[in-house]
């Protein structure tokens, strides 16, 4: 063998540390010089999939980590494609998933003289990150790749990032030295029973409690812990809230879901058992006026420095895997023999349960209303109809505003992780991102993502993403031609004596063509005959379809999410 065969590229060496790293599919886009590394990894039967924004690429990869629980990976050139990158960075830190970033970046040499798209990448990207690193030399990639690969999934999960200069991408080392010695896939996170005091204090709470609350948050479907909650829920059959993302942990359709009722069973709890969310806007703090002053917390979290902020307790927090947490509680409550708790009766307190049904029935009557122009509700309730005459698994991506928050208790979901959306940071333009990489992860599954014009908007080119990479995935675009409650048509008759607001976008776009011109499937519908079978047409041609849904638009209403009404009137 001469000299020459004995070497390997360092694009090589990345590709083969990814490898043995176990991944499957890295998110991205190419360009100089992590070209090669995209064709290495493909060489090496990494699935690549390119996108045409390394936002969406980013926002994919962090959603890929959080539905499989392992860290997605995201691949992008230095410079500006780290910085459309840094979206999908903040997104997976503030919603703690686990996400490895790697970007090229130019030569070592050349630091501080203006080089290709230079940037301080590793600065940049330290504050956001849970580790931000260049290598070394060459041979110190496979390990930093796969300390920043674990360190994206130990403990609380959060975003890394590993900066690959140009040189080292382009360079060799010898076949014989570390850099392509084996390195192991780090396997699943390792995971931290609870203090048995703070489990015993937690018991006694619970089981004095008159009116207890079980909370699942997105952190219990992140940590697949369904198995344990179920089992737990089975014996203590409490009243249970999701929020958004923690939908499905335990099925929608059970008589103990109090969504429906949500203010009233916030209000009426004295002790709360939250598992994996934390006491942000989301769930008001934890504070009056939504929730009882004297309420008892008893949060269940991965990472310690969460517990007793706002309104949570200290003392009562629990640090844990919610998996093990929750086996201790179970195990705790049957060892004293208990079974149901709350009123015993395993069924919602009176009260609540009659909230419950006068809500339910008030939006059966908002939803069975078939105007036209359309109204979200009733385009939810056939677009749910057809969906359930097909027997797939349906993971559902929701963003915008009216559009996501409707879609809410739109569609009842009985599995984990079938519901993704805008999350911690209300972030617009994850959409088509999240559902790439749903399908990605998935391809059995029926994808649908229900988009909020505006929030669509982000990232519609990605649409050809889909087509491309054969995900066929089914955009719905609710079209009310702006942000929010849309505007108007008539206000955009004289713009010049009645000019346009910040919210108006321009007037019944023709997002189904934008759609057929990138291969995917065209629909436009203006009512619910139109609508159901466009529906039922796109699923039986399981191709990529933007279904371009025209709804009632104009109507002015108060600029906020539903959760945020009561959190104002809070005292600070
Ligand atoms: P939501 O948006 O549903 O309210 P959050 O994103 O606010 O949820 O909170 C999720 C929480 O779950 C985070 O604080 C995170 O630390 C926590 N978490 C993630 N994985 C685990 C786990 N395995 N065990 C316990 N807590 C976890």
């Amino acid at each position: 063998m001469s000299d020459k065969q004995q070497q390997v590229s360092g694009s090589l060496v990345i590709a083969e540390a990814l490898v043995q790293l176990g991944i499957k599919h890295v998110f991205g886009i190419v360009g100089i010089p992590v070209i090669e590394v995209a064709n290495a990894l493909i060489a090496r039967g990494i699935k690549f999939i390119s996108f045409r924004n390394e936002q969406a690429a980013a926002y994919a990869a962090s959603i890929y980590g959080y539905l499989t629980g392992l860290p997605g990976v995201c691949l992008v050139v230095g410079g500006p494609g780290v910085l459309h990158a840094i979206a999908g960075v903040g997104n997976a830190s503030a919603n703690h998933l686990p996400f490895l970033l790697l970007a090229g970046s130019s030569e070592t040499h050349q630091v501080e003289k203006g080089a290709f798209q230079e940037l301080d990448q590793v600065a940049y990207l330290a504050p956001h990150t849970k580790l931000s690193v260049r290598p070394a030399s060459i041979e110190a990639i496979p390990t930093l790749l796969e300390k920043a690969y674990r360190t994206a999934y130990f403990g609380r999960p959060g975003p890394t990032y590993v900066d690959l200069p140009a040189d080292f991408i382009q360079g060799s080392v010898a076949a014989a030295t570390s850099a392509v010695r084996k390195i192991a896939p780090p396997g699943p996170a390792p995971r931290a029973a609870a203090d048995p005091a703070r489990i015993a204090q937690a018991v006694a709470l619970l089981r004095e409690a008159e009116s207890p609350l079980l909370i699942i948050g997105k952190g219990a479907a992140y940590a697949q812990a369904e198995g344990a909650i179920r089992s737990f829920q089975e014996t203590v059959q409490l009243p249970f809230l999701p929020t958004p993302m923690g939908k499905g942990v335990l099925p929608d359709d059970s008589p103990l879901n109090t969504s429906a009722a949500r203010s009233a069973a916030l209000k009426s709890a004295d002790v709360i058992l939250l598992l994996g969310a934390r006491l942000n806007w989301i769930l008001h703090y934890g504070e009056a006026p939504k929730f009882r002053p004297d309420v008892k917390i008893i949060q269940v979290d991965v990472a310690a420095e969460e517990l007793g902020n706002n309104a949570g307790s200290a003392p009562l927090g629990i640090v844990g895997d919610i998996n093990l947490v929750v086996a201790q509680l179970h195990d705790a409550l049957v060892q004293l023999g208990s079974g149901t708790l709350g009123n015993g009766s395993g069924k919602l307190p009176a009260a609540i349960e009659a909230v419950k049904e006068r809500n339910t029935q008030k939006a059966r009557v908002v939803e069975n209303n078939n105007v036209v122009p359309l109204k979200y509700q009733s385009v939810y309730r056939v677009i749910r109809e057809v969906l359930a005459r097909q027997p797939r698994k349906v993971v559902y991506v929701s963003e915008g505003a009216n559009t996501m928050d409707i879609s809410r208790s739109a569609f009842p979901l009985n599995e984990p992780r079938t519901r993704l959306d805008a999350g911690t940071n209300a972030t617009m333009g994850v959409g088509l991102g999240y559902a790439i990489a749903a399908k990605a992860v998935d391809p059995a599954s029926l994808v649908v993502a229900i988009e909020g014009d505006s929030a669509f908007g982000f990232s519609l080119a990605e649409v050809d993403t889909a087509v491309r990479h054969h995900l066929p995935i089914i955009f719905f675009v609710i079209n009310n031609s702006g942000v929010y409650h849309g505007v108007d048509p008539a206000r955009y008759e004289n713009q010049e004596q009645n000019p346009l607001p910040a919210t108006a976008l321009a007037l019944d776009t023709k997002y189904h063509l934008l759609g057929e011109s990138f291969g995917a499937l065209g629909y436009e519908v203006r009512d619910l005959q139109q609508l159901e079978a466009a529906v039922t047409d796109a699923v039986k041609k399981d191709q990529v379809a933007v279904i371009n849904v025209i709804i009632e638009s104009g109507k002015d209403k108060k600029l906020e999410f539903g959760w945020m009404a009561s959190t104002k009137k809070a005292k600070l």
